[in-house]
């Protein structure tokens, strides 16, 4: 009688709990990148309020269409290291880019002075952000899937990964926004916002120094292959470097008008959504079940855009709140307005193996939620942060100041809804997308963060702003006099988005071929 061998699994794969190297090293550049990308969104609205003297609205909707082209950008760069440069070249470009960017502000800040030089730090403060946006579009879609890289397609390991990956992520934004607002927001002193920007820089210089220090060695297969080197079939690598001048002029002119003059970027989004679903559905290879798993992360991805509105109010109103309406003194210290938000990253670290752990527990019971009704627990999440932030301001009398318990709970749960929604989607997705469309559904994600910043900004500009001599704002209708107002819009719009994807989670759960993951946290 023949003897069937034991399928044996790759000595790296499966039971092994260890990780390749690799991981730790896009761990320590996505740390150091994330430093430099929180660090300076920390102090951005107050540089952009207290420095370069922007009224809120305009502040608001000016990091709006900062942090949306920072999502769109992705699409770019993501085919251009598919096609030309491969996953190395484009993060070493885009680390590059970011750093000159951030130095670039520490000019635009340095100037910073009597109203005869605003005009050049004005000038300054637009190029250094173009050149992060399109830096960001060569760094962040080519740093996570490389994550995934350096498994194999089955490896269970792979969950695993990038939970630690995530909290590489707020590793690095925790550190970059404790530096930041320590030496850069400093009550009466905007001349000091310049340093927050030269150590987003170097921090920048330093993760694309050990990326470039440990590329060769540690960023293999399990087999062994190179992974991220440029396409072998790759022609016009010098081409994609002579035009990057004009992508920055792209963006350029897109964040200046769409800032200045008329909104340019919601137009922009519209066409990319459109232009991606035709690119997506028109494919006749593709099956029912596919079709299905796509139309599912069309609906996440729309319901997510509500998460990321009224999340991104952190470095945005909530900024602004923090710094005029709550009592920030402990133990006799006054603290900095922008660290509040750290809270977030702090919480993120401390919380997404404790999450896992419950995923975990809920798994071996087989009662572990569905990835869209998870989703829905973390809008839920969300509308509950606003809600008790509610309780805080109501009845707010002018002059008074909340204590700083109602933030803290806010962004206790925040980070936990964070937990619920943002790893899980990005596995979702992963798991979702067919072969052929896995980066152009990846960017269909990126596409709702990059519509959710926008409508961030525009629902911060929406803050009450006591000292503002303008009429109260409007949002469809509904006047925005007060704090508790403008609080209750974010618990309005998560509650009823958590409700519609609850009732919606059954449906999307069949439509699903593919059973969820056990542990995805990442
Ligand atoms: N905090 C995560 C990161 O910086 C996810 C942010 C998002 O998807 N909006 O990568």
């Amino acid at each position: 009688m023949q003897t069937v061998p034991a399928q044996t699994e790759h000595p790296l794969a499966a039971d092994s709990t260890s990780h390749p190297k690799g991981l730790y090293l896009l761990f320590a550049t996505e740390m150091w990148e994330r430093f430099s990308y929180y660090g300076m969104r920390a102090v951005l609205v107050l540089f952009l309020t207290k420095a370069m003297m922007m009224d809120k609205a305009f502040a608001s909707k000016f990091y709006g269409g900062y942090t949306s082209l920072v999502y769109l950008t992705p699409l770019i760069g993501g085919f251009i290291a598919d096609r030309y440069w491969g996953n190395r070249r484009s993060i070493l470009t885009g680390g590059l880019l970011m750093a000159f960017g951030q130095f670039t502000l520490f000019f635009s800040a340095s100037n910073y002075g009597p109203a005869s030089t605003h005009a050049l730090s004005h000038w300054l403060l637009y190029l250094g952000l173009g050149v992060m946006i399109v830096g960001n579009g060569f760094f962040k879609p080519n740093i996570s899937s490389m994550v995934g890289s350096l498994y194999s397609a089955t490896d269970k390991r792979k969950d695993a990964a990038y939970t630690i990956f995530y909290m590489g992520i707020n590793l690095g934004s925790f550190l970059g926004n404790t530096i930041t607002s320590l030496i850069g927001d400093k009550e009466g002193h905007p001349e000091a916002f310049r340093w927050a920007f030269l150590a987003c820089g170097i921090a920048m210089l330093l993760g694309t120094a050990v990326f470039n220090w440990g590329k060769d060695k540690y960023l293999h297969t399990p087999t062994g292959e190179q992974v991220g080197t440029t396409p072998a079939a790759s022609g016009g690598i010098m081409g994609v470097y002579a035009l990057l001048p004009v992508l920055l002029a792209i963006i350029l002119g897109i964040l200046w008008l769409d800032s200045a003059k008329f909104p340019t970027i919601a137009p922009l989004l519209g066409v990319a959504v459109i232009g991606i679903s035709y690119m997506i559905f028109s494919d006749k290879s593709l099956s029912g079940a596919d079709i299905k798993g796509i139309m599912v992360i069309f609906i996440v991805s729309f319901f997510v855009v509500f998460f990321w509105a009224a999340f991104e109010q952190a470095p945005a109103s909530l900024t602004f709140f923090a710094d005029e309406q709550m009592n920030r003194t402990i133990f006799g210290y006054e603290l900095p307005a922008s660290i509040f938000q750290n809270l977030n990253a702090i919480f993120v670290v401390v919380g997404a193996p404790l999450m896992a752990a419950v995923w975990t527990a809920l798994g071996r019971r087989g009662a572990e939620p569905p990835s869209p009704l998870k989703m829905s627990i973390g809008l839920a999440m969300l509308a509950a942060g606003y809600l008790v932030m509610c309780f805080g301001v109501h009845n707010l009398q002018p002059g008074v100041k909340v204590s700083m318990f109602f933030l803290v709970a806010l962004y206790f749960l925040h980070s936990v809804g964070e937990l619920c929604l943002s790893p899980i989607g990005l596995s979702l997705v992963n798991k979702l997308a067919p072969a052929k469309f896995a980066s152009l559904l990846m960017a269909v994600w990126f596409l709702a963060n990059a519509a959710a910043n926008y409508l961030a900004g525009y629902m911060s500009s929406l803050y009450p702003d006591p000292k503002s001599t303008k009429p109260a704002p409007v949002l469809l209708g509904f006047h925005i006099t007060n704090l508790y107002d403008f609080f209750m819009v974010f618990v309005v719009s998560a509650g009823v988005a958590a409700g519609l994807l609850f009732l919606l989670s059954f449906k999307l759960k069949k439509m699903m071929n593919t059973p969820d993951a056990p542990v995805a946290v990442a």
